[in-house]
């Protein structure tokens, strides 16, 4: 077989030569196959072959300098794929080839777009069962309703007045002063009713059903979680629903900051918003390198600690953070000493920083090691595990009235404690 047949050979069938039956020249790496190769130009040890443990262990830090030989094999020019060689043409040309995804083709649209559709049709059907569940609690709940409103019964009752009305109807065009009287006084009859428990001049009545009517709205209360169910709450969940399809179909089609795979194509408005430049999808790619990204590089607090702690003095950087919450909610902050800004991608909310604060704190001193990242004072706290963080919007970065946001707690996260569970960082380059 040539060369060359051998390539296409690979080309066709990626995987058939893995793995590599080449053992790690790790001496306590005895049983492991090599699967990766380190890329960085001027290294000390003998091989650049590295096993999976290799890469657990020893180079745990420098994942962006490592390939999958695999990858290596299927396609060459993917070798780059998740670098950052700067001022390095090669790089420059796997980027851009990078950024143009091929295999993500017909076939692969329709498969993902059926996965949506099948785990969206089955949670819409447990969200039915749900509620039709809630629904039959609020049943109950009006049955409890009938109850009391008999006590009342007496004090409500229409029937006189319905009486009054209809006879003054019917003599429309013989009503006389006699008439008028009748109906006066009728109508009189049902209002002073009404006013009968008035708490001043028939207290010993009007408490007991005070009473009873102060019982039931505890009741009531207790059970609210279950019962008290709004339409427009399902029609705001649509309303979410088509914006986030919208968002899809012009992430496919338009998007710039295509590097990020958590932002829509609300992160290309903002980044327009802050700087005219990124108007130019070039632009953006070549200003904005992702230096971290939870896919790959996991969630792990050290790494990423040290992966922001090696590009020098914080307070010269201009970062970029994208959060993405268990909750569903992405939101993210814009590190840079001049503009720093706090935004909600579904909402489309940005908060500005106020005067003399510093956006972001590394810990540093690790005088709290549960924390890794504050931003502002507390507005966001990320801790280590990522697990349990918190919300202060508005300490260090202003809400206006404006932004009518409710409760600043939970405003980002949709929840008071939050879990992180995918997160983008990104280093913009002046
Ligand atoms: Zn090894």
């Amino acid at each position: 077989m040539s060369l060359e047949e051998d390539h296409r050979d690979h080309k066709e069938n990626p995987k058939k030569r893995l793995p590599l039956k080449i053992k790690c020249e790790d001496l306590n790496h005895q049983n492991e196959l090599v699967e990766y190769i380190f890329l960085k130009e001027k290294i000390n040890q003998r091989t650049r072959l590295l096993c999976r443990k290799c890469v657990e262990t020893k180079f745990s830090q420098q994942t962006n300098e490592i390939a999958l030989i695999a990858d290596i094999l299927e396609d060459p020019y993917s070798v780059l794929k998740f670098t950052n060689y700067q001022g390095n043409v090669n790089q420059d040309l796997c980027d851009f080839i990078y950024s143009y995804d091929f295999k993500f083709n017909e076939d692969a649209i329709i498969s993902q777009i059926d996965v949506i559709r099948q785990s969206f049709l089955y949670q819409l059907t447990k969200l039915e069962r749900k509620l039709v569940e809630s629904f039959q609690s609020f049943k109950e709940a009006e049955s409890s309703l009938d109850v009391l409103k008999s006590k009342f019964e007496q004090y409500f009752d229409n029937k006189d007045l319905i009486k009054s009305l209809d006879d003054a109807e019917k003599k429309f065009d013989s009503f006389t002063p006699k008439d008028k009287q009748i109906l006066r006084q009728g109508v009189n009859e049902y209002v002073k009713k009404l006013h009968f428990y008035d708490q001043k001049e028939n207290h010993e009545k009007f408490q007991p059903l005070f009473d009873s009517v102060k019982a039931n709205k505890q009741i009531f209360g207790n059970k609210e979680k279950q019962f008290r169910l709004f339409k427009f709450k399902l029609d705001q969940g649509l309303e979410m629903l088509q914006r986030e399809i919208q968002n899809m179909e012009q992430t496919f089609s338009t998007q710039k900051f295509s590097s990020s795979e958590l932002s829509t194509i609300y992160m290309d408005q903002l980044l327009e918003k802050i700087n005219p430049d990124f108007k130019l999808h070039n632009i953006i790619q070549d200003k904005i390198q992702k230096i971290y990204n939870s896919r790959y590089d996991g969630l792990d607090s050290q790494n990423v600690y040290e992966k922001i702690i090696q590009l020098g003095r914080l307070d010269m950087q201009t970062l970029l953070f994208i959060f993405q919450t268990s909750s569903f909610q992405t939101f993210g902050v814009w590190v840079d000493k001049n503009s720093s800004l706090i935004f909600h991608q579904g909402k489309q909310q940005e908060f500005q920083i106020k005067n003399n604060v510093q956006p972001l704190k590394m810990n540093y001193d690790m005088k709290n090691p549960e924390r890794l990242m504050t931003f502002g004072r507390d507005d966001i706290i990320i801790l280590s595990s990522f697990v349990g963080c918190i919300s202060k919007l508005g300490e260090g970065f202003s809400v206006t009235d404006a932004q009518e946001i409710g409760d600043k707690e939970t405003y980002l996260a949709n929840q008071k404690y939050f879990n992180i569970v995918k997160m983008e960082i990104f280093q913009v380059q002046k």
